[in-house]
């Protein structure tokens, strides 16, 4: 009714105009009357939207994690039918949003809420995690990823049921946008793929405008256009718009990164090392380059107790690596690696960002060359392999001693031949003031690192999560 008056005094406005306009006010032309006709005949057509600044507590859609399944990376989807019948498994990370009409539709209990899935993390990941290998640990791996036999993978569109407590609202996120996205630049011009996003608050609301589109004889059609921010290195916001995620098609084409522990912004420098080193570097593509193809990052989401209070295991990323070499950043290579898709070999992302700084500092030191090549071994393992208990938590990593010239994947110590003691004495060099602590290798002439047993043929050292030269080395660079 509403957009029927909108029209009609739009006709009645023009008519005024008309008639000012006009020399003979008492009489219409059949033209006049014709164009005029035509006219609301056009305006009938179209639609009216009007927007305006506005508030909302209400988030846009959920990012999909787990209720007490352990340390699994999915959750039970059920029946949007019947609630108690699982019919699929969602992966943590999917996103998913709570349309009031489901809710109103369906019966269930309050803790379990229906929902519409509208975008599911690479498939990739959890092939990678399934990865057989020959060592015993890795059945830690394969275990957080196996489903009950026969239940499938959700998909896009599906509806059903997930537990309440299995979904965080999008403000705890920051989204990371993928290569070639349906929407590549922002309204200022800004290339997503560059820019991070995240929503915008007003205190403990949404910050946005509520828009209604008016058309002739229909309900008006209102809807809420969320406040983006595009934020840049120093994760400052470079420009705010205004977009409505469910009808724009962004969703399917973004990673959700927890804000939580300065998670978001340590995957953001890794990303920007990343890019610099290999212009067209993305989240989830990788690179392909001329003698390399290095994966995008994965994550390894974190491991709740059950009283959901207890962080048994932080999130954590993995090196992007070509899983046929074994070749990674910055001439680097994994030596040893438990399977094929080198699941030993992720880490929580500040140590990370740390550690390649170190490799990519290391290059410009040594001067590349196979020489140069920095052979790395175990990052995380789960702590009750017993086996490099210090692995356990995500901040330590193996490197082999460095040699001569010869890349080969062999190991060496401090009393072989090939070994060279200057590139191993810039390296721990440069491992000490990225903040590594403790550094144990068994070469006494090498000031800063310490003896321990069985390190005589690799370098241990730690990157502590909130040691102040680690998040330097990771944010300013060394
Ligand atoms: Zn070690």
């Amino acid at each position: 009714m509403k957009a029927l008056l909108i029209v009609l005094s739009l006709f009645f406005v023009h008519g005024l105009f008309a008639d000012t306009d006009s020399k003979n006010e008492d009489k219409k032309s059949p033209t006049d009357l014709k164009k005029l006709s035509d006219m609301v005949t056009e305006l009938a057509q179209k639609s009216i939207t009007t927007c305006k600044e506005s508030t909302t507590d209400k988030t846009p859609f959920y990012i999909s994690d787990e209720y007490r399944q352990g340390d699994k990376i999915w959750e039970n989807f059920r029946s949007i039918e019947d609630h108690t019948k699982k019919v699929s498994y969602i992966p943590r990370g999917s996103i998913v949003h709570a349309p009031v009409e489901l809710a109103e539709a369906s019966y269930h209990p309050n803790y379990r809420v229906p929902v519409e899935v509208l975008s599911l993390p690479d498939k990739k990941w959890e092939d990678d995690l399934l990865e057989e290998s020959g060592k015993r640990g890795n059945r830690h791996f394969r275990h957080k990823a196996l489903t009950p036999k026969g239940l499938p993978r959700s998909q896009i569109g599906d509806q059903g049921f997930l537990d309440r407590r299995a979904l965080i609202p999008a403000g705890k996120f920051t989204f990371f946008v993928k290569q070639g996205s349906r929407l590549e630049k922002t309204p200022g011009g800004l290339d997503l793929t560059d820019f991070p996003l995240v929503l915008v608050k007003d205190g403990d609301q949404f910050a946005g405008e509520r828009c209604c589109e008016y058309e002739l004889n229909e309900e008006p059609a209102c809807y809420f256009k969320y406040r983006f921010a595009a934020l840049n290195e120093s994760f400052d916001p470079v420009e705010y718009f205004d977009l409505d995620p469910l009808r724009c098609g962004l969703l399917e084409d973004i990673m959700p990164v927890p804000k939580r522990s300065d998670f978001d912004v340590s995957v953001s420098r890794i990303l920007s090392k990343m890019k610099e080193e290999y212009p067209g570097f993305g989240i989830l593509e990788g690179v392909s380059t001329e003698n390399k193809k290095l994966s995008g990052l994965h994550f390894l989401p974190e491991y709740k107790g059950s009283n959901l209070n207890t962080i048994h295991r932080p999130y954590m990323v993995k090196i992007p690596l070509d899983h046929e070499t074994g070749e990674g950043p910055f001439n680097s290579y994994h030596y040893k690696p438990d399977n094929i898709a080198s699941n030993d070999s992720f880490l929580r992302p500040k140590p990370l960002c740390a550690f390649m700084e170190v490799m990519k500092q290391f290059q410009k030191e040594c001067g590349g060359g196979p020489g140069c090549q920095v052979q790395f071994g175990n990052f995380y393992h789960d702590p009750d392999w017993n086996v490099h208990e210090s692995h356990g938590n995500g901040t330590c990593v193996d490197i082999r001693p460095f040699r001569d010239s010869s890349d080969a994947d062999a190991r060496i110590t401090r009393s072989s031949g090939q070994y060279n003691r200057e590139r191993t004495r810039k390296f721990i060099n440069l491992l000490k003031r990225a903040g590594a602590w403790p550094i144990f290798f068994n070469d006494s002439k090498i000031k800063g690192s310490r003896w321990l047993s069985n390190h005589d043929d690799h370098i241990h050292a730690c990157f502590h999560h909130s040691n102040k030269y680690v998040k330097d080395a990771c944010n300013d660079g060394l």
